[in-house]
């Protein structure tokens, strides 16, 4: 069984992000980027699957600029086997990336496509839903367990206020949640080992896709500044604010 797992480069978790003078995005010159965390959870899973004798063959792929070769080298290092960049330094929406990937599908005939279930800068979570509707495939989103049988799989979700266990026809469409499991850190060797794996590029050109922009964002913006906190003598206190001031209970 072969696994793709689209990964996404993003500014780093850690980093405090600041939005742009003229509001139209968010900073990312001379700012720290790393692999979208859900996608880290995606390889790792994938990773372990093959592992478990389940899959052959797992094979990482992103589409973005040419730096995006980092983070191919980092999905390598942590055990894919071979990696794709469809380079391109155009705005990419998530219908286009979901064009771009039913295009390396389509070359490759995966059985399982394992996304990240939204990736942090954007926060569309809308890349695998849509893949697997170009694909015609069955999707399992925000999976928190998954275990593969020979022609299907069954995926635990989380859902508001529970757990939703679905078992889908291979091949099909995953997306990780947070609880799934905890990435592993790449050893120094694999690191060096991973500088010497497969790594194909290709243009959205060369695999015929239309990744023209869909929608338009007009404006980003800072959310509002909390207000500071004030501190009361007693309980009673505290219930009159509540009651009166704030007037939630
Ligand atoms: P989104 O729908 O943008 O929130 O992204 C959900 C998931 O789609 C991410 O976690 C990735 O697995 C995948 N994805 C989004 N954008 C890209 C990209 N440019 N290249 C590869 N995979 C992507």
């Amino acid at each position: 069984m072969k696994i793709i797992v689209p990964v996404k480069r993003v500014i780093d978790a850690y980093v405090t992000v600041r939005v742009k003078a003229d509001q139209t995005g968010v900073e990312t010159a001379n700012v720290k980027m790393s692999m979208n965390p859900f996608c880290e959870i995606a390889v790792e899973e994938a990773i372990r699957l093959k592992e478990a004798g389940k899959a052959d063959e797992v094979i990482a792929v992103t589409a973005g600029p040419a730096q995006c070769q980092e983070t191919l080298r980092a999905a390598m290092a942590m055990g894919a086997d071979r990696a794709i960049l469809i380079q391109t330094d155009d705005e990419l929406q998530p219908l286009a990336v979901a064009k771009l990937l039913k295009a390396v599908v389509d070359k490759e005939n995966p059985e399982i496509v394992m996304l990240g279930k939204q990736a942090i800068d954007g926060d569309h979570n809308q890349t695998g839903q849509m893949l697997s509707a170009l694909l015609g495939w069955g999707v399992a989103a925000f999976a928190s367990k998954i275990e593969c049988g020979d022609d299907n799989v069954t995926v635990t979700r989380e859902i508001d206020g529970g757990l939703e266990t679905l078992k889908l026809k291979l091949p099909a469409v995953i997306t990780t949640d947070l609880r799934l499991n905890e990435p592993r850190y790449a050893s120094l060797p694999n690191i060096m080992k991973a500088k010497k794996k497969q790594l194909d590029t290709m243009t959205p050109d060369e695999l015929g896709v239309d990744i023209a922009p869909r929608f338009k964002t007009l404006k980003v913006t800072e959310p509002p500044e909390r207000q500071a906190g004030i501190m009361v003598d007693s309980v009673s206190d505290l219930v009159e604010k509540l009651r009166n001031e704030a007037k939630v209970i």
